[in-house]
């Protein structure tokens, strides 16, 4: 069990400035991802899981930083075991090469390359591939023949890639902008390898989207900051960087993302019609302002009361309750509800490296998919909802009568 390091900014990480305020509380929780055994409970630590808005920047961001080290130290999720994910970056790549053809040879990296189900979109042979991962993950990515070099990425480590590789035509980093504390220094990092015309692009959760649809679970230790366009404007331009094109990604079931491309500030690149319309939309919207942030808080505090309440309901009923699924981010769901085994009696999962530990916070046994199944549960609650479509159609829990309790955006029961 690892023992976890916290600090308390002061500061917003992507302007500096200290006029922040919180908006969103969901109370003291563990890191989303540390899964424990139930012999460890007792030496279980908590951290305040608040989400703030710079009235400088506009970003919103946790200030209560568990330092990556730790949480990265337990990362026990594999990018390539989804196939969706695979499609979807194969997808991404392809776009990316056709858009910018560049010619054969050139140094291409991938940040926070995980297995390397990125670097392996890549046409075999064509470019010269490298990843950076400082998990454990990154040994499987090796395992495959790429090259990786096992580190956080920031400025320094820019400056090092671009001495002994050269400078990066392309550098991508999916889902990994949002987990780094240093944003600026990862920044600054991307400045140093870029090629005079590379192009960095990265993909992550919108934070208009999280917000408008209320996907808050997405919210945990791991995930430092909430992106919008116009405080990564801000970012980018401190570095000498530029946005100069926005796209909508749909994420199979991860959901809707930005794919954003940047360039160097005096690249010859032209920015896109995209970004000023975006730009546009979020004024529009008051990505600046407080008050979109504040009514979020109070429709999150209004489902999680409506999904007790409706759980509380269906026990009353003579239900037996199990929930679906131990993504990161039920834990955050499962923490904020305080959920125990008088609401939920286990948690069915597919991971081997979960079964037999209990949810970080909460304590609800993991079991498999097989004991679940043999439980005689009526309800589950789908904490990866994301796959929702997917369950209700492949489930044998489904197939048998059960019905799933979707958490999210107004608590349902399906089918
Ligand atoms: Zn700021």
């Amino acid at each position: 069990m690892s023992n976890y390091h916290a600090i308390k900014r002061e500061t917003c990480r992507i302007c500096g400035g200290s006029d922040l305020v919180r908006y969103l509380s969901l109370g003291e929780q563990p890191p989303s991802n540390a899964f424990i055994a139930a012999s460890e409970t007792a030496a279980e630590q908590r951290f305040p899981l608040d989400v703030y808005h710079c009235a400088t920047c506009g970003l919103s961001q946790l200030l209560d930083v568990v330092a990556a080290e730790d949480i990265f130290d337990d990362y026990v999720y594999l990018s390539s075991t989804s196939r969706a994910l695979c499609n979807h970056y194969q997808g991404m790549i392809d776009s990316i090469i056709a858009l910018l053809q560049p010619p054969p040879d050139s140094l291409v990296i991938d940040v926070g390359c995980n297995d390397g189900i990125t670097l392996n979109c890549y046409p075999k042979s064509t470019y010269r591939t490298l990843g950076v991962e400082p998990s454990s993950a990154g040994q499987y990515a090796r395992e495959r023949g790429f090259e990786i070099v096992e580190r956080f990425f920031n400025e320094q480590c820019g400056r090092d890639i671009a001495a002994s590789h050269g400078p990066a035509k392309i550098v991508t980093a999916t889902n990994v902008f949002a987990h780094v504390d240093d944003i600026a220094g990862f920044a600054a990092g991307v400045r140093n390898v870029l090629d005079d015309d590379g192009v960095f692009v990265i993909e992550f959760p919108y934070l208009v989207d999280m917000i408008e649809e209320l996907y808050f679970d997405t919210i945990y230790h791991e995930h430092l900051s909430y992106l919008s366009l116009a405080p990564l404007e801000h970012l980018f331009a401190d570095v000498g960087l530029r946005a100069f094109r926005v796209e909508r990604a749909e994420v199979g079931a991860s959901g809707p993302a930005l794919r954003l491309f940047v360039c160097r500030a005096e690249a010859g690149y032209e920015t896109h019609q995209s970004i000023s319309d975006m730009q546009a939309a979020e004024e529009a919207w008051g990505v600046g302002q407080i008050d979109a942030y504040e009514r979020f808080a109070e429709r999150v505090r209004e489902t999680g009361d409506a999904l007790v309440e409706l759980m509380r309901g269906l026990k009353t009923n003579g239900a037996k309750i199990a929930a679906y699924g131990a993504p990161a981010k039920g834990n955050t769901l499962l923490n904020f509800i305080q959920a125990d085994t008088s609401l939920i009696d286990v948690v069915a999962e597919n991971n081997d490296l979960k079964i037999g530990k209990v949810t970080p916070g909460t304590h609800i046994p993991i079991v498999s998919d097989d004991e679940f199944l043999a439980g005689g549960y009526t309800h589950a609650l789908l904490l990866a909802w994301n796959y929702l479509d997917f369950f209700l159609d492949k489930s044998p829990f489904i197939k048998d009568g059960g019905k799933f309790i979707v958490p999210v955006p107004t608590p349902v029961i399906r089918p």
